[in-house]
């Protein structure tokens, strides 16, 4: 079976499990299938402990909605059509809005 941080032809790292990030050489966890980037490294042996993500992580989400919803308001919502700035663009809307929302959520705990 294929591990699931692995690249699915390459059987390289590609997701930090911490962080979501591109991942390095690093790998633990009890099937050895969680990756690290580099900035994770220290983490290492605590990554075991992580799972998936938490209540702050989740309710960032509405943050991703409303930030990716604005985006799509003035770029429109049919990605495939949209040149590789923009489509990276909102990527980074998204990223930016996830880690804002944790921030915003961490400050208005508990929930
Ligand atoms: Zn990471």
């Amino acid at each position: 079976m294929q591990q699931p941080s692995l690249h699915h032809t390459s059987r390289e790292p590609e997701v930090c499990h911490v962080c979501g990030r591109r991942a390095g050489g690093i790998a633990t966890g009890p099937k050895g299938d969680r990756w690290l980037c580099v900035e994770c490294y220290p983490l290492l042996e605590y990554v075991r402990d992580v799972r998936r993500w938490d209540g702050y992580e989740l309710a960032a989400i509405a943050d991703v909605d409303t930030a990716t919803g604005e985006f799509a308001a003035v770029h429109g919502t049919d990605i495939a059509a949209m040149d590789t700035e923009t489509r990276q663009a909102l990527w980074r809307c998204a990223i930016r809005a996830h880690q804002d929302g944790i921030r915003r959520a961490l400050k208005e705990a508990p929930f």
